[in-house]
């Protein structure tokens, strides 16, 4: 597919329609030409448009798709795969704009909000109402928007599921610039093909998102979180499924190993409560009685120190919680800190399979002689693995580099697997969901896609391209 480069006629006629929003040339900053991962490229945006509203969304895709330009919505570029990177050039629309919340409807638990309204701002509007938007990814700068093209996973996913499960309708503005809604207020719905379902996680190939409904539930009244150290990685892993088979249900489970608690100590400086151990779980719990939270916290720690736990440490105070999930929030940052460049695997396994996953990296940063930190949502199986540059000269970097990623993936698939638990494919990992996924579905993907967008204009070289 070739794509029309972007013309000074086609720049006026944007302007007209976002008046004062619309940068051309050195006006665009560079922070449009990638997104988190810097290391899989910069691609520069030949025009960059702010929107404000559906009409103007429209209109935009309307003029595209009628004049062959490409378009890559983009949130708050937080992404880690490259998904909102121009990677055909073209426009960038910016939906940072759109971040009004319309409405928070309590006798339907709901909140309509613009795509652009940030996650923490949605977190404090609904908690201020005493309900809660479960979803809690690490990215709090994140834009609903985003998180729903990505149907982003996070820390609560255990207990509350992820994004797909909090959306109840949406307004997309198709690539030929057609306005259309689906889903609603509703609790159910089986009225035909899910078209809500398909848009949650296409990272803006199929539609742009311009108006959201999601579910709210009520806020629990009480959160618990436990820090447990194991002198040994498996036995901190393996106590995952024994937590769950027990019927205890914590909000979250996280696992983490001392060098990254490190790092992350020293990319906040300030000092995390205990690093005496090797591993750690980090546990959530949350409820609406001191008792029910307590007896569940209870449950879980005995199950841990049979299973050769250390100690068990709580935070029951706002201060130390903060102070371990502020951590645990850090990592990726810490990580990226420590090293000239990294690449990121983002595969789940389900939940029994962790440690094995775990203990097949170890092997791999062993026999491939390369640094590799990670750390993860051990609760629902989907982990975080960095593979570090450090002093590697480039070529050895790329030699290292590639069979370690390769193994990463086809040892996840062997497990049961998927390439991306919750980042998403973008242009970075197209090539393993190809190898995952087969021809067929490949296909089938491809054919779904060309339904909404038959000229290819939106976001293209994503996901299945
Ligand atoms: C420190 C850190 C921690 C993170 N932790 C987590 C985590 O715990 N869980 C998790 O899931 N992710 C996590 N992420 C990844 C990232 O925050 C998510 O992918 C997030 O959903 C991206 O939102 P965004 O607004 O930044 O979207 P962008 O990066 O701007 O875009 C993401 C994708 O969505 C598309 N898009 C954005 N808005 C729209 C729209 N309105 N309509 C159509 N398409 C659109 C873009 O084209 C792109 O394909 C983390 C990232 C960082 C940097």
């Amino acid at each position: 597919m070739t794509y029309r480069r972007v013309t000074e006629a086609d720049v006026g006629v944007l302007e007209t329609i976002c008046p004062g929003r619309t940068y051309f040339g050195e006006e665009i900053h560079d922070d449009f030409s990638h997104d988190e991962m810097v290391e899989y490229g910069k691609y520069a945006p030949e025009v960059v448009v702010e929107v404000l509203n559906t009409a103007e969304v429209s209109a935009i895709m309307k003029y595209a798709y009628q004049n062959d330009l490409p378009v890559t919505p983009r949130g708050s570029g937080t992404g880690l795969c490259g998904g909102a990177v121009p990677i055909h050039g073209g426009i960038i629309l910016s939906l940072a704009k759109m971040n009004r919340i319309l409405e928070i409807d309590e006798e339907n638990t709901t909140v309509t909000t613009e795509p652009g309204v940030l996650l923490m701002d949605l977190a404090k509007a609904v908690a201020d109402r005493d309900l809660l938007y479960p979803p809690d990814p690490g990215e709090k700068s994140a834009t609903i928007g985003g998180n729903v093209m990505t149907n982003a996973g996070g820390m609560r996913a255990v207990k509350y599921g992820v994004t797909r499960d909090y959306v109840r309708g949406m307004e997309v503005v198709l690539p030929n610039g057609e306005v259309i809604e689906v889903g609603g207020k509703v609790a159910k719905n089986s009225s035909g093909y899910s078209l809500k379902d398909l848009f949650i996680g296409s990272e803006g190939t199929l539609g742009i998102i311009t108006r959201l409904t999601l579910k709210l539930i009520p806020l629990p009244k009480r959160t618990v979180s436990l820090l447990i150290p194991f002198n040994d990685l498996e036995a901190c892993i393996d106590a995952v499924p024994k937590i769950i088979m027990a019927k205890v249900v914590p909000t979250a489970i996280e696992f983490m190993e001392k060098e990254v608690i490190e790092a992350a100590e020293k990319y906040l400086g300030k000092h995390f409560p205990d690093k005496s151990a090797n591993a750690y779980l980090l546990l959530t719990f949350d409820g609406n009685s001191a008792a029910e939270v307590e007896s569940q916290m209870d449950q879980a720690a005995q199950i841990c120190l049979d299973d050769g736990a250390v100690d068990v440490f709580i935070s029951d105070t706002e201060e130390r919680q903060e102070s371990v999930w502020s951590a645990r929030g850090a990592f990726l940052e810490a990580i990226k800190s420590s090293t000239p460049s990294m690449d990121e695997c983002d595969v789940v396994v389900p939940r029994n399979q962790v440690a094995r996953f775990v203990k097949y990296v170890k092997d791999l940063e062993r026999i491939h002689q390369i640094r590799i930190r990670s750390f993860g949502h051990a609760g629902d199986g989907n982990l975080h693995v960095y593979v570090c540059k450090d002093d590697l000269s480039d070529a050895e970097w790329k030699r290292r580099l590639e069979p370690v990623m390769q193994a990463m993936y086809d040892k996840a698939g062997e497990l049961g697997g998927q390439v991306s638990g919750e980042h998403g494919i973008g242009h970075a990992k197209t090539e393993f969901l190809r190898k995952s996924v087969g021809r067929i579905q490949l296909d089938l993907m491809k054919r779904i896609k060309l339904a909404f967008d038959p000229k290819n204009i939106l976001n293209p070289g994503k996901v299945c391209w």
